[in-house]
């Protein structure tokens, strides 16, 4: 995938940095790790420190100094996750802060606004997240409503790249925003729930709108995870095979392999990151809770076949000590280890994909993480 700010090997996992910085670690520790794209959230960002004033810095690759690619968000999924504070109608999704409680409008236009202050490489449209489970109905309108904002955000996203947009139509009453990186790409978002005629129909008139790209949205919100397998392997014949696929915020470690088999070619998540924080680990035998007893005394690495810096230098032992006494270096040994887990298994999946053994790599892994550890 190339980008204005380089190009990125996919398939690709972006670690998510919700406020501009992905928790606990630092940029330099993010490159050392090779990751090559980050996630960063438009709703949070806008609200603090504000779009404007990112613009005024540069934009945000200036801004957070990470001169890499970057993906944002629509800032739609948090909106919607606001539940009592949000209102959704065809305008777009009034909202209230969840800093302040002031009231927000946050439409098509507006978002492809957000992002273009931002500069992202990556500028997401604005998309209806529906609750699992919905009804054939309900999720009907839904897709064609977000069909409706794709629209509206590609309009507005093209009409910001040839710079006519007049900032007395402003329909937001916000300032024309500055277009901080104009290499920037815009990605369509399908949705459609779990029913597959919506998924190829949403598909089939997302892609006739014409993005850079094409994300899957909408899933990893509660469903089975064959369902979700299903929808995906249904999804991706529709959608160019010249193009990056992104399935937005999914998964474990198996969901990522499962879906590369499916067409599947970016990924987020704030699994390995959340997770490291609260003590899980991911390993090549599976999830180990580092607060568990059972590890006060083993010297052992966290993963015995990982070369990150934490399994190089710390012990279980250690790292259970640092988490039981709420030293702030747990965090940040954790998602060392949990993201340089993640980029290591999509490396050597890009590996695999080039020699053609992928088949090979899926068996094997699956193998190994079925004999995974017990751990509650
Ligand atoms: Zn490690």
């Amino acid at each position: 995938m190339s980008t204005a700010h380089g190009d990125v090997e996919t398939p690709a996992f972006m670690p998510v940095g919700t406020q501009g910085a992905v928790k606990a670690v630092a940029h330099r520790d993010l490159e050392a790790i090779g990751a090559e794209i980050l996630l960063c959230n438009t709703y949070h960002l806008y609200l603090r420190p504000g779009d404007e004033l990112i613009a005024r810095r540069g934009g945000l690759h200036r801004f957070i100094g990470w001169s890499k690619p970057i993906l944002t968000d629509s800032g739609g999924y948090q909106v919607f996750s606001l539940a009592a504070r949000r209102t959704i109608d065809e305008e777009g999704a009034r909202f209230q802060s969840h800093l302040d409680g002031s009231r927000h409008l946050l439409t098509p236009e507006k978002a492809a606004d957000i992002q273009a202050n931002l500069g992202s490489d990556v500028a997401m449209v604005l998309d209806e997240c529906l609750a699992h489970p919905s009804d054939h109905d309900t999720a009907r309108a839904s897709m064609e409503r977000t069909l409706r904002w794709a629209h509206r955000a590609r309009e507005r996203f093209l009409a910001l790249k040839s710079s006519v947009v007049d900032r007395q139509s402003s329909v937001t009453n916000h300032q024309s925003p500055t277009l901080t990186n104009p290499g920037q790409a815009q990605f369509g978002i399908v949705q459609g729930s779990v029913f597959r005629d919506l998924r190829e129909e949403s598909a089939q008139r997302t892609v006739e709108i014409g993005f850079e790209a094409y994300a899957i949205g909408g899933l990893s919100v509660g469903e089975p995870v064959d369902t979700m397998y299903d929808v995906v392997e249904r999804t991706t014949p529709c959608l160019p095979a010249d193009r990056p696929r992104y399935l937005m915020g999914t998964g474990t470690p198996e969901d990522l392999v499962e879906s590369i088999a499916r067409g599947i070619d970016l990924f987020d998540c704030v699994l390995p990151t959340r997770n490291a924080r609260n003590g899980q680990l991911f390993t090549s035998e599976g999830r180990i809770n580092i607060k568990n007893a059972r590890y006060a005394e083993d010297d052992r690495p966290p993963d015995p076949s990982c070369g990150c810096y934490t399994c190089r230098t710390c012990s279980r032992a250690y790292l259970r000590h640092l988490f039981a006494s709420g030293e702030i270096n747990a965090a940040t040994l954790n998602t060392l280890h949990n993201l340089h887990f993640y980029l290591d298994t999509l490396r050597r999946i890009r590996e695999s994909l080039a020699f053609g053994r992928f088949e090979k790599f899926r068996l094997s892994f699956h193998q190994s993480l079925s004999r995974q550890l017990h751990d509650p």
